[in-house]
């Protein structure tokens, strides 16, 4: 087939094109996938799972806190009413019930303060957990909204230059032969259809061409179609 040099030259114009158009698609599928930062999503899944935990652990020891100190409550009233009642009293019988009954309340009372200790410490420690989940929490969110918003703007931009090439690439189509692109699409269907020839080496295949097939790819005329031995690729000289 014959094609001017002029003509050769827009092919490999728009054989370039279509790779970059080519590779922006692919980059941009990927962008798209749902699969970038799938990492950083499990660690913030896990992340807001171990928040509800130790919220609910912390709730928990909230809860204890509050019913100790209410049965302590409870013990201290006794206490006072019972320390009242003795003062009051003149039966020695019942003085002595009353006595018996404070040391036991006493007791509960010492209890329920030990309890009541661990409980705060707990609570210190329980807190303190909480509140590293929390911070974790918040980085990893305010990371990946940062990424995503990052890879938006990416898409976006990817998305306008790939309008902008695909405009480009049917305005530089349409200045070549019918024939010419057929030929083209023909050849790109089955891998890299245009290659620049780089000395003896073929611009699509990267193959070193032999001796004899360069002398007759050399001995055509310029505005003669030639082709790479090994890929079949138009080559460009
Ligand atoms: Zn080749």
């Amino acid at each position: 087939m014959k094609a001017s040099e002029n003509q050769q030259a827009e092919l490999l114009g728009l054989a370039n094109l279509d790779l970059e158009i080519s590779r922006t698609r692919t980059y941009l599928t990927n962008l798209t996938s749902g699969n970038a930062f799938s990492d950083l999503r499990s660690a913030q899944r896990d992340c807001a799972a171990q928040l509800i935990e130790s919220r609910n652990a912390l709730d928990q020891v909230e809860l204890d806190l509050a019913r100790a100190e209410a049965d302590l409550k409870l013990v201290e009233q006794r206490i006072e009413k019972d320390a009242a009642a003795l003062n009051a009293t003149s039966s020695s019988k019942d003085a002595q019930g009353i006595q018996s009954e404070l040391e036991t309340l006493k007791k509960r009372k010492s209890e329920l303060e030990d309890l009541e200790l661990a409980i705060l410490e707990r609570k210190d420690e329980v807190e303190a957990t909480y509140k590293t989940v929390l911070t974790d929490k918040q980085a990893i969110d305010e990371e990946l909204a940062a990424k995503e918003s990052a890879n938006e703007a990416e898409i976006m931009k990817l998305r306008s230059g790939l309008d902008l090439s695909t405009a480009q690439r049917s305005q530089q189509a349409s200045r070549i032969d019918a024939e010419l692109i057929a030929l083209y699409e023909k050849k790109s269907s089955r891998g890299l259809a245009v290659g620049r020839l780089l000395g003896r080496e073929c611009g699509a295949c990267r193959m070193t061409i032999g001796a004899t097939a360069l002398a007759e790819i050399n001995a055509m005329p310029r505005d003669e179609i030639a082709t790479c031995p090994d890929c079949q690729a138009i080559l460009i000289r």
